[in-house]
């Protein structure tokens, strides 16, 4: 647990950066601090490992004061990850992970081999540990940024933007990447990101600051969007919060999953019969959507790639009413397109019943 206990920060020109921060970061969960630019995240995270001073207050980790460890050993304790990944431009991939662990006494042997082994649990492959960091994207150093940061097993692990640099495509990977990778790993985490989508993905628990470094409030992703404290916290998680608070309600079995007729690419026309509406589902070999066909509008006799109409977006039945309505919303039919574990589809849902399931579930907890 990291513990703030009342934590300022004044720098010596005057700006009060961090103002009385009280915080808790609980074992094993991911703390995001989020708000905008300038309102004292990197001050209060750099406070964490001692590279800043506070001015006032305690930070304690598993309730000792940090201001009482060697802070030598203190930094041991904590991985630290920073945007752009700060690698070692001249030692290559491999080097650059097991530097820490070398430099503590760990044989050349030993740190390498363990060195490839977390370079393949951020995903990457044995391939890339020769390479030099400007060989690597943005995306991949970002990848070893994090391998070095676990590289001596802290229990606690800072990450500053980690992924801010890097495109939205590669950084909603990283952040899916990031979580599994988390679930293994259980580390204590403190994140800080401007991002408020983000900081409601990744976060179990999100605190806001506001300028001035004060905190606004935290909580959960879902309560933080369902209950804002007040109107700053409101405005910053945004105008489309009741569309993201649906991303943290699971599909259930209140919605109805209707059988969907199907057709296969390569399929004669004359065998399709009647249709319940214009569109109709394809699926491959093994029953996975491939995409939607207009049945009014096949080119020739045999289905193909080319009759595919491909914007609809598949979601899991273990996934979000977000991503099902989402489902729904970009399917040319309005139906949602439920597979299972495998890629298989169940069923498909109409807009209008989980429009209506959406409905119900309100009104059955009028304050969510
Ligand atoms: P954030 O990470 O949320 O963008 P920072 O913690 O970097 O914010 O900065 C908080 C405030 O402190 C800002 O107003 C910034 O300009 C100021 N600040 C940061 N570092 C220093 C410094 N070394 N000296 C004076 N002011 C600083
Ligand atoms: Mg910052």
């Amino acid at each position: 647990m990291i513990f703030f206990d009342a934590v300022s920060k004044v720098y010596p020109d005057g700006t009060v950066a961090v103002d009385n921060l009280s915080l808790n970061a609980p074992n094993g969960k991911l703390t995001v601090l989020v708000g905008p630019s300038g309102c004292g995240k990197t001050t209060s995270m750099r406070m964490i490992n001692r590279l800043i001073a506070p001015s006032s207050g305690t930070i304690s980790l598993d309730g000792v004061d940090t201001q009482s460890m060697n802070a030598v050993q203190l930094r041991r304790k904590i991985g630290y990850v920073i945007q752009n990944a700060g690698l070692f431009p001249h030692r290559t991939i491999v080097d650059n992970v097991a530097a820490l662990p070398r430099l503590l006494g760990g044989s050349r042997k030993q740190t390498r081999m363990h060195a490839m082994e977390l370079l393949e649990h951020v995903g990457l492959d044995s391939s890339f540990a020769s390479r030099y960091p400007w060989q690597l994207s943005g995306g991949q150093q970002q990848r070893v940024g994090v391998a070095r940061a676990l590289a001596t097993d802290p229990p606690y692990l800072l990450m500053d933007e980690p992924f801010s640099a890097v495109d939205p495509i590669v950084r909603a990977q990283l952040q899916d990447e990031f979580l599994r990778l988390q679930a293994d790993i259980s580390k204590t985490i403190v994140l800080v990101t401007h991002d408020v989508d983000e900081a409601l993905k990744l976060g179990d628990q999100v605190a806001v600051l506001r300028t001035g470094g004060t905190l606004a409030q935290v909580a959960s992703p879902a309560d933080l969007l369902a209950h804002p404290t007040d109107a700053f916290v409101a405005d910053f998680v945004g105008s489309a919060r009741g569309y993201r608070a649906l991303g943290f309600v699971n599909t259930d079995d209140s919605i109805p999953v209707t059988p969907e007729q199907t057709v296969t690419l390569g399929q004669h026309t004359s065998t399709i019969g009647r249709t319940p509406s214009r569109w109709i589902l394809a699926v491959n070999a093994v029953n996975q959507p491939v995409g939607w066909v207009d049945v009014e509008l096949i080119a020739g006799d045999i289905i193909s790639a080319s009759d595919l109409n491909l914007s609809g977006t598949v979601t899991s039945a273990a996934g979000s009413v977000r991503d099902l309505l989402n489902s729904a919303l970009a399917s040319p039919s309005s139906r949602a397109v439920m597979i299972d574990s495998a890629g298989a589809l169940r069923g498909t849902v109409t807009l209008h019943d989980i429009v209506s399931a959406i409905g119900q579930a309100k009104e059955a907890r009028p304050n969510s």
